[in-house]
């Protein structure tokens, strides 16, 4: 039945599909951590909608909520709502005090590229300025902007006319740095480069409108940021007047055992950036936080239809409730602790070439123990080793060549332990 569905769905949609074609089933249900394929299959899922569904598939208690909530009011446009009263109440909650009172909230439409847009929107409008300093292997989405400013070169080849001007400058990728240095004996050269970019009258490049970073990069290759790179990117923008965007699409809503992955990093970004997992069962809702300093927009500068998803917004009221009553976010760091372990034993294998993570965010990287090259082929046997032993995991990375794992932020001890006995079989298997 899934090879039936996936053929139809190969006739009738546009070949831009991504997922099926690494993962090549057709679902049916899900539960927590599970999801079933319709042969009745049933699989551990770690790729969890792409990091959205932070409580797992269909929660019960968020399906309550979302079911009294249809029965009231679908959809408000952006006029207040109790729901939406409620929801901006609980995500302004989350930050520290003295950043709540300096942020304002714009809701942005369904998707995260929907809120990196008006990101960017909002930062030329209040600088005046034109280009953005961005990060190679960064993703930050697929519409225009959101596109330029992501790394992959293909898919921006065709549709490159008329694109936003956008500057790439090194992210710490330590396990692969551009110029051979190690953690110990670099201090970060990266940032190095863009503070003499930025600083360099004579072949430099002009003061950009904003900077935007993810703090893990995730489609990227799960690469955590070092933080004294991060650092020093947040005084040298802060001393320059460019304000920093932090992407925490994938990283926010406590992906990486923090609130915001910026927490851990000791720093405040000028716009926040928040879609995946503010439902916490997948309804789409996209936000950005911003520096009441930069409200500069004038009424109807930034519209959509969909941002009053009123469902989302009792979902994501709800799941906060849930985060902290069952202390979600401890469970995030503990969850993590014990991935870190049991994929530490992968590391014995030459072909691993990294392991990385934060939180519930964790990558495994394969290259060729001779010359580095990255090991995609292996990757994708590992993929499908693992999907034919129950379980879901992704790949990313610039090869593809990263494996990576995205639970649901509440996954239990025996479900990790599953899957790393799965994904260590599939290692130890696909590797040469
Ligand atoms: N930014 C980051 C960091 C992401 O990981 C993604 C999605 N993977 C996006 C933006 C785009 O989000 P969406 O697919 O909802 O447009």
């Amino acid at each position: 039945r899934s090879a039936e569905l996936l053929a139809r769905q190969e006739r009738r949609e546009s070949s831009a599909r991504t997922y099926p074609r690494h993962l090549p089933i057709a679902l049916a249900d899900g539960a927590g951590s599970f999801v079933r394929d319709v042969d009745g299959n049933v699989f551990i899922d770690f790729l969890a909608g792409a990091g959205v569904l932070s409580l797992g598939h269909s929660h019960p208690e968020l399906v309550r909520v979302v079911a009294r909530q249809l029965d009231l009011l679908a959809h408000g446009l952006d006029f207040p709502t109790p729901a939406k009263d409620e929801f901006t109440e609980a995500q302004l909650s989350m930050l520290a005090p003295e950043l709540r009172e300096r942020m304002k909230l714009h809701f942005c439409g369904p998707t995260g590229a929907n809120a990196v847009e008006a990101a960017v929107k909002l930062c030329k409008t209040a600088t005046g300025r034109g280009d953005i300093v961005s990060f190679q292997g960064a993703f930050h989405g697929s519409t225009h902007a959101a596109m330029a400013l992501s790394g992959l070169v293909s898919p921006k080849e065709p549709v490159r006319n008329g694109m936003p001007g956008v500057h790439f400058f090194p992210y710490s990728y330590c396990s692969r740095c551009p110029v051979g240095l190690t953690p110990d004996s670099c201090a970060t050269n990266c940032a190095t480069y863009l503070e003499h970019a930025l600083n360099d009258g004579n072949g430099g490049i002009p003061l950009p409108a904003a900077v935007i970073i993810e703090l893990v990069q995730g489609e990227g290759g799960t690469i955590p940021a070092r933080t004294d790179f991060v650092r020093r990117v947040r005084d040298l923008t802060r001393a320059l007047g460019i304000p920093l965007i932090a992407d925490e699409v994938q990283t926010g809503c406590g992906r990486t055992g923090t609130w915001f992955a910026f927490e851990q990093y000791g720093i405040e970004p000028d716009v926040i950036v928040a879609s995946k997992a503010l439902s916490g069962i997948g309804l789409p809702v996209a936000l950005i936080l911003y520096d009441a300093a930069l409200d500069v927009w004038s009424p109807g500068a930034h519209i959509g239809t969909f941002r009053g998803n009123q469902l989302a917004f009792a979902a994501g009221v709800e799941a906060i409730r849930i985060m902290r009553r069952d202390d979600v976010l401890g469970n995030v760091r503990r969850r993590g602790e014990q991935l870190a372990d049991r994929l530490a034993e992968l590391t014995a294998d030459p072909w691993v070439r990294d392991v990385r993570g934060r939180g519930l965010m964790w990558g495994v990287e394969l290259a060729d123990p001779d010359d580095g090259t990255p090991a995609t082929g292996i990757a994708s046997a590992v993929q499908a080793h693992a999907l034919r032993h129950g379980l879901i995991v992704e790949r990313g990375g610039r090869d593809d060549a990263v494996v990576r794992l995205l639970p649901p932020l509440n996954v239990t001890p025996d479900v990790v332990d599953t899957a790393c006995s799965i994904l260590v079989d599939a290692v130890s298997a696909c590797s040469p």
